[in-house]
C-alpha cells in the first residue's frame, strides 16, 4: 500500500515576470496606487485595465481581498443596514462575514447534491424574505444554471452579486462567472486562481456602483486616475456622500498579479487535467458519489470533492481518518465544529440559526480537497487510489 507524500497547501512560485516588476516596483518604491510620478500608469490601474478586458467588463475595482470586495459591492448597489441578503448555505466563512460587515442579514438558501445552489428553494426564499439581494457564491467553482437563476432573480427584481473566488477563469455557457449578476467579485488570495497572498477585484459594468465602490475603497479625491474607472461625472454626487472604508490594492500586489492573469487559462487547462485524472481514477467506486458537471459549465477546478450520500457520521470520520493516515487531506463538511478552512451555516452564530434539512444532508457526506498545481498527473492517480481504497473498505466492513 502506497501512500502520499505531496503537500496540500504547496501552490507554485510566482512566476518570474512577477517577481522582476515586484522589484521594479520596490526599487522604485512607490507602492501606493495614487503614488505615480509624470506619465506613469500604476501597476493597480493596469491590472484593472488588463481584468476589465479579460472579463469584459466595463469597469474593474482592484482592493484588499475578496471579502472587502464582496462587503464593498453589497453597499454599492444600495443596501443599508438590517436588509436581507439570499446565500448559500454551503460557502465560506467570508461571505456570510461580508454581509454582516455591509449591515445585512443573511438568508440562507439550499444547495443541491451537486454543489450548487438549489433555485427551487431560490424561488421559495425571494417570496417568503423579500429579500431585494442575492449574494451567489461559486463554492469550489460549482456555478449553478445561470440562465435560469437569472430569469428567476429579474422576474422578482433581485438585484445579483457574484461571489467568484473559486471560479476566475471560468464560464457558464461561454459568458465569463461573474458577468450575469449585477458586480462579480474575485479574491487573490494564495489559495485562489492567481495568488498575491491577499487581494481582490470587483467589476461591473454600472457607473454609479462602481464610483461608489471606488469611493468606498478610498480613493480620496483621486478617482480620475482610475482608467478603468467610471466617469468623472459619475462621482458628483456620490464623492461626498460615500464614506471612506481603506481597502485599496497596492502596485507591490498588483505587479505580481498581471503576470498571472496572462497566464491563467492555460493554468485552468492544467488544473482540469487533474481533475479529471481523480475523477477517471474514482469512477464507479461503490458508495462514492461523483459531482455531476454541466455541459455548459466550464470550470476551473482547484479543488475536487465528492459525496458519500447516506452515510453515517461516523463512518464518514473513519473514511478522512484512513486517507489521513496513509497522507491524503480530506476537509469534512460534515464535522460538529468548524476546523481549518471549513464551516457551515449553524457555526456563524452571528447569523439566526435556519433550518436547513437539504444543505445539511449534502454536507454530511461531503469531502473536500485541494489540488494544488504542484501536484502531478501521477500523484492524482495515486490520490485516487488510496480514496478509492479506503472508501471501499470502510463501505464493505458495513455489509
Ligand atoms: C476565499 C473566499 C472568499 C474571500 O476571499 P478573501 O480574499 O480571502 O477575503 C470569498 N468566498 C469564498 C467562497 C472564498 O473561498
Amino acid at each position: 500500500m502506497r501512500n502520499f507524500t505531496g503537500n496540500f497547501t504547496q501552490q507554485e512560485p510566482i512566476p518570474q515576470a512577477g517577481i522582476e516588476a515586484a522589484m521594479r516596483v520596490m526599487q522604485h518604491g512607490r507602492l501606493h496606487r495614487y503614488n505615480v510620478v509624470e506619465g506613469e500608469v500604476a501597476e493597480a490601474v493596469s491590472l484593472e485595465l488588463e481584468f476589465a478586458a479579460y472579463v469584459g467588463a466595463k469597469y474593474c475595482l482592484a482592493v484588499a481581498s475578496g471579502g472587502y470586495a464582496l462587503a464593498a459591492a453589497l453597499r454599492a448597489a444600495g443596501l443599508e443596514q438590517g436588509n436581507k441578503v439570499l446565500t448559500n448555505a454551503f460557502t465560506l466563512a467570508p461571505v456570510p462575514g461580508a454581509i454582516a460587515n455591509a449591515g445585512g442579514v443573511p438568508v440562507f438558501v439550499e444547495v443541491t447534491q451537486d454543489l450548487v445552489m438549489d433555485l427551487n428553494d431560490l424561488q421559495a426564499k425571494i417570496t417568503s424574505s423579500g429579500a431585494q439581494f442575492l449574494m451567489l457564491s461559486h463554492m469550489r467553482g460549482h456555478i449553478v444554471d445561470m440562465d435560469a437563476l437569472m430569469a428567476i432573480c429579474d422576474a422578482s427584481g433581485v438585484l445579483v452579486i457574484e461571489d467568484c473566488a473559486h471560479t476566475m477563469g471560468a464560464n457558464w455557457n461561454g459568458v465569463p462567472s461573474g458577468r450575469h449578476g449585477a458586480i462579480g467579485c474575485y479574491s487573490t488570495q494564495t489559495f485562489k486562481h492567481i495568488n498575491s497572498g491577499e487581494g481582490g477585484l470587483l467589476v461591473t459594468d454600472n457607473a454609479d456602483m462602481m464610483a461608489r465602490a471606488t469611493m468606498l475603497s478610498g480613493s480620496y479625491m483621486l478617482y480620475e486616475s482610475h482608467a478603468a474607472g467610471a466617469p468623472k461625472e459619475t462621482f458628483k454626487d456620490i464623492s461626498l456622500d460615500t464614506p471612506n472604508c481603506s481597502g485599496r490594492m497596492d502596485n507591490l500586489r498588483a505587479a505580481i498579479l498581471r503576470p498571472q492573469l496572462t497566464g491563467l487559462d492555460l493554468q485552468g487547462v492544467k488544473w482540469n487535467e487533474r481533475y479529471r485524472r481523480m475523477e477517471m481514477g474514482l469512477r464507479d467506486t461503490v458508495g462514492l458519489r461523483l459531482i455531476l458537471r454541466p455541459t455548459e459549465e466550464y470550470y476551473i477546478a482547484s479543488s475536487f470533492q465528492f459525496t458519500l450520500p447516506d452515510w453515517d457520521k461516523d463512518k464518514v470520520r473513519e473514511v478522512q481518518k484512513r486517507c489521513a493516515a496513509r497522507g491524503v487531506e480530506l476537509k469534512w463538511f460534515g464535522g460538529d465544529k468548524p476546523t481549518g478552512f471549513t464551516s457551515r451555516h449553524d457555526s456563524w452564530r452571528y447569523v439566526d440559526a435556519q433550518d436547513m434539512p437539504q444543505t445539511d444532508h449534502v454536507l454530511t457526506g461531503l469531502m473536500d480537497m485541494r489540488l494544488p498545481l504542484t501536484f502531478s498527473l501521477d500523484d492524482c492517480d495515486l490520490l485516487a487510489a488510496i480514496i478509492r481504497e479506503e472508501v471501499g473498505a470502510v463501505y464493505q466492513a458495513d455489509c
